[in-house]
């Protein structure tokens, strides 16, 4: 089941439409990222999915669950929702721990949940730990610092992350003693009362008529029984243990937050969203207060964490790397308009429109204005750069016509209210030498390049000319601009290139990835590749 369904959304501020009829399924388990510019709208859809900000009109379902619909009149509060939300000033509390941070939220839930024999599976657990006297052993000896002595914090820590223990759990084993001078002590006699100890409540639960099943949760028909109440300390403990190992920060629990670096506060913040185990998580530039290279290793651990706790973000971003690397599908709006949600490397290659082709790749993708037609034979005969003489060869056969006709094609918006932002229209950028001199005017056509499909080439045949404006050499890979004319193109080549300022060179476009996109609509006509 699809788990996010946004249907005809429109978030209208006045005569500004900052988000405009956006329909968009957001996958059970996916990591989705929001990205565009700065005011597209990125925030504001994030802020409707949690219930923060009230959509003009529009219906919002959450795991099948209507959250909000204008026209029934429904809008489920935002602590109904069952959404965790991370923002960039992820605030916590100065005054609390770490512990304290991540538990506190968890002490305020009161819900249906199902209830448990806790005191059967403590000492399940304990037996299980008492059953496995290798992995005791090792935990122990881990625990004892270099004069052989044993630390108790250090030992509590790694019992816990080890067995999954609850901290009062992990202090009973502590208290059985079952270690001594290196070595675990005879266990059996402690395995032999609690396995009585298993028995006389599992008596209890009987004479009381009370089913149990294998997760120790109370049944009615083999049917979990739940009933509203609030969590119990040791599931509270649990939870914020497990969240902690899942963001690696299980050793700073009884610090303060002024204790701790940045990248260690951002994963405290991280933990107590993911603490009450919401169904979505939603991020708005989390990591934005980061220094770069923190950045890339939180990206990572976002990565893992998405995949270890099997939650659906949404993730708004405004740095397209980030969008691009994290995640399943990039949503890319402008103007409060969807432009492309599909996957990363589809929005890379196969972008829908000069906008997408514009916003994604860095450095960007290089314009070229073409003027010319469709010949028999099926491929485009071009003049670019006002005089070269290419062939565009389609990869797929076209009905080039038709095709113009159906995406110039534009539905007349019938707007509730005179929208103000209507008439904007991305610009593409023609890089030039000098900006002042006049663009060719009547274009029909726009071809686009991504700079790593420009190859360089001794020989002249069927090669372009020009000459090196700039190059720079980044160690792993050399970026150039080419001249021709008054024109620039960006290249960029893995290593280093042998040559100088001014020199001049000889290069083609080696890939059938090129682009070329209709200039009156601004949409994607094919791919394909240049015969020169
Ligand atoms: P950024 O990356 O800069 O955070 P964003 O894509 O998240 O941008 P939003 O915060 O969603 O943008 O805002 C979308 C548009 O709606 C912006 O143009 C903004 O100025 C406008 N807007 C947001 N809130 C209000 C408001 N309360 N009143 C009027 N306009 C608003």
């Amino acid at each position: 089941m699809p788990e996010i369904v946004l249907t005809n959304i429109t978030k209208r501020y006045g005569d500004y439409y900052a988000v405009d009829n956006l329909n968009l399924t957001i996958e059970n388990k996916s990591f989705v990222t929001l990205l565009g510019p700065s005011g597209c709208g990125k925030t504001t859809t994030l802020r409707m999915i949690a219930g923060l900000e009230t959509p003009t009109t529009g219906r919002i379902e959450i795991d099948g669950l209507t959250v909000f619909d204008s026209e029934k009149g429904i809008n489920i509060p935002a602590n109904k929702r069952k959404v965790g939300f991370l923002f960039q000033n992820y605030a916590l509390w100065p005054n609390m721990t770490v512990y304290n941070n991540i538990s506190f939220g968890l002490k305020n839930i009161k819900e249906e949940m199902k209830n448990y024999a806790f005191d059967l599976m403590k000492v399940s657990k304990i037996l299980d730990v008492l059953a496995n006297d290798k992995d005791l052993l090792t935990v122990y000896l881990d625990a004892l610092d270099k004069n052989k002595e044993v630390n108790e914090t250090i030992l509590i820590n790694k019992l816990i992350d080890k067995f999954d223990l609850t901290i009062y759990t992990a202090k009973e084993i502590l208290q059985l003693k079952p270690f001594a001078d290196d070595k675990l002590v005879d266990l059996t006699p402690l395995k032999e009362k609690y396995q009585e100890e298993k028995k006389v409540i599992l008596n209890k639960y009987q004479e009381a008529n009370k089913e149990i099943n294998e997760n120790f949760e109370f049944t009615e028909n083999n049917i979990p029984v739940k009933t509203v109440r609030r969590l119990t300390k040791e599931e509270i403990d649990l939870k914020v243990r497990r969240v902690s190992r899942i963001v690696k920060i299980g050793e700073y629990m009884d610090r303060y937050p002024s204790e701790l670096s940045g990248g260690q506060q951002q994963r405290v913040a991280i933990a107590r969203t993911l603490a009450p185990e919401p169904l979505v998580l939603l991020m708005d530039e989390p990591l934005s207060n980061l220094d770069a290279k923190l950045r890339l290793e939180m990206r990572s651990e976002l990565q893992r964490l998405h995949i270890d706790t099997h939650s659906t973000i949404v993730y708004v971003t405004h740095d397209q790397l980030e969008a691009m690397t994290l995640a399943n599908n990039i949503c890319l709006i402008d103007n409060g308009l969807l432009q492309q949600y599909e996957p990363p490397l589809t929005v890379y290659s196969k972008p829908n429109n000069l906008f997408v082709a514009d916003f994604i790749g860095n450095p960007s993708i290089n314009f070229i204005e073409a003027n010319g037609s469709l010949s028999k034979d099926g491929t485009f005969e071009l003049k670019i750069f006002g005089k070269e003489k290419i062939k565009f060869i389609p990869n797929e056969k076209l009905n080039l016509e038709e095709k113009l006709k159906e995406m110039r094609h534009k539905e007349e918006a019938n707007y509730m209210v005179e929208k103000i932002n209507k008439d904007y229209k991305f610009k593409y950028n023609i890089s030039r030498v000098d900006d002042e001199i006049e663009l060719e005017e009547n274009i029909e056509f726009v071809v686009a390049i991504r700079p790593e499909h420009i190859s360089f080439v001794k020989d002249d045949k069927e090669t372009i000319s020009g000459t090196v404006y700039s190059l720079m050499p980044a160690g792993m890979e050399t970026t150039i601009k080419l001249r021709y004319d008054n024109f620039l193109l960006t290249g960029v080549v893995f290593g280093v290139l042998p040559y100088k300022i001014d020199e001049k060179v000889n290069f083609k476009f080696n890939t059938n990835q090129l682009l070329i996109f209709d200039k009156e609509s601004g949409k994607l006509i094919t791919q394909g590749s240049i015969k020169i």
